[in-house]
């Protein structure tokens, strides 16, 4: 039964580690291994803060573990957000506290919900503990609540919604996550993911860290992946209930954040310039992009709602996603096709300068005319 082999004396995994798929990263490199322009990531185009940079390359002590509770880097996060330190918790990435949150709170027999189209590690950490994951329907490949609260039952412990959600951009507002949790259980933990949520505007805020200050079902988590242009260093942060909050300090890693990254970290919250900056970039960018797109629909391009650094397209004419992918690959660029995420008819692109957005939109262009 398992891939593994027959072999009778050999360790074997759990079964529900055996149905895991890894994790597929965004390409940094095209068929013939020359490096390409990568717009797979969702990385910041603007690169890093320099103040980060340089607090990264200051003499540090890499001969002694780094501070185990990340101290500064969480006063300095409280500071910004309004947010009491020991409410927050560090992880290395934030892909560190999904797991971790789906493994203080579900295990065998218990299920972990998300929407159809949601990011792809959910499964992963629903999996890891054993848990079953449990798929709500889509609207129009955006978040409908409806579908969630409709999908509950007696075994889910957890509902994870990334909220703008990757891999298609689509954003609900604050009176739509207020019902969502609003109609759940008070004993399923809600993990409102807001990986992108810096590049919101400020104006059209969820109200994620309002409900994690006031709920004790909430964990709001954030990344200096995207934004803050520090995706290497891997630091990412959560916020919720002290009881929340203390059941995921028990079983993270002891020293989960680096060195480097708590100093570059801590830099990067102080430059809040570099982080407007990049969020005007995006949405200069962004605009400009969709409506190129959004004069290609006569040739089944449509690109859909995004409030994230990244563009889903999907396509419906002759020229299919599929196509375009190696198009662009061809072209220098290489960006997100998603067959195995159910979505092969989509690609995804990160907004990157207004040289490649340009470039790229240009590309399809051609394509989609050559097609026709
Ligand atoms: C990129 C991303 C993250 C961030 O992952 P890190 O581990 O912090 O790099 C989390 N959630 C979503 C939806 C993302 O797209």
């Amino acid at each position: 039964m398992s891939p593994v082999g027959e072999v009778a004396d050999a360790p074997r995994p759990k079964e529900w580690i055996l149905g895991i798929h890894a994790y597929v990263p965004g390409k940094s490199a095209g068929k013939d291994g020359r490096p390409l322009i990568k717009l797979s990531a969702n990385e910041n185009p603007l690169g890093t803060s320099a103040q980060a940079l340089a607090a990264r390359t200051a003499p540090l002590a890499p001969s002694l573990y780094p501070d185990p509770d990340s101290k500064d880097l969480r006063k300095a996060l409280g500071d910004l957000h309004g947010i009491a330190p020991e409410r927050i918790v560090m992880g290395t990435g934030s892909d560190e506290l999904l797991n971790l949150a789906a493994q203080a709170y579900a295990g065998v027999g218990d299920e972990v919900l998300y929407v159809r189209f949601g990011f792809s590690v959910y499964d992963i950490a629903a999996r890891r503990c054993g848990a079953t994951p449990v798929i709500a329907p889509d609207r129009d490949y955006g978040t409908d609540v409806d579908a969630l609260l409709a999908s509950v039952t007696e075994r889910t412990r957890v509902v994870f919604l990334a909220n703008p959600n990757n891999p298609t951009g689509s954003y609900i507002g604050r009176s739509e996550i207020t019902r969502l949790h609003a109609g759940l259980r008070p004993d399923i933990l809600l993990v409102l993911d807001q990986a992108y949520a810096e590049y919101v505007a400020p104006e059209d805020a969820d109200g994620a860290l309002e409900l994690a200050a006031s709920s004790a079902n909430v964990l709001v988590t954030r990344t200096f992946s995207k934004i803050y242009g520090l995706a290497g260093e891997r630091i990412g942060w959560g916020t919720g209930a002290p009881a929340i909050v203390d059941m995921l300090n028990r079983i993270r890693g002891p020293f989960n954040v680096s060195l480097t990254a708590q100093a570059a970290g801590i830099a990067a919250v102080a430059d809040q310039d570099f982080v407007e900056a990049s969020r005007l970039h995006n949405l200069r960018e962004r605009t400009r992009f969709v409506a190129a797109l959004e004069a290609l629909g006569n040739h089944g391009l449509r690109p859909l709602p995004s409030e994230a650094n990244f563009v889903l397209i999907e396509f419906s004419g002759k020229l299919t996603a599929e196509a375009a992918y190696d198009g662009l690959m061809e072209h220098g660029y290489i960006t997100r096709w998603l067959p195995g995420q159910g979505l092969p008819q989509c690609l995804r692109i990160t907004i990157g300068t207004p040289e490649q957005m340009d470039d790229i939109a240009t590309a399809l262009r051609t394509m989609a005319e050559a097609a026709q």
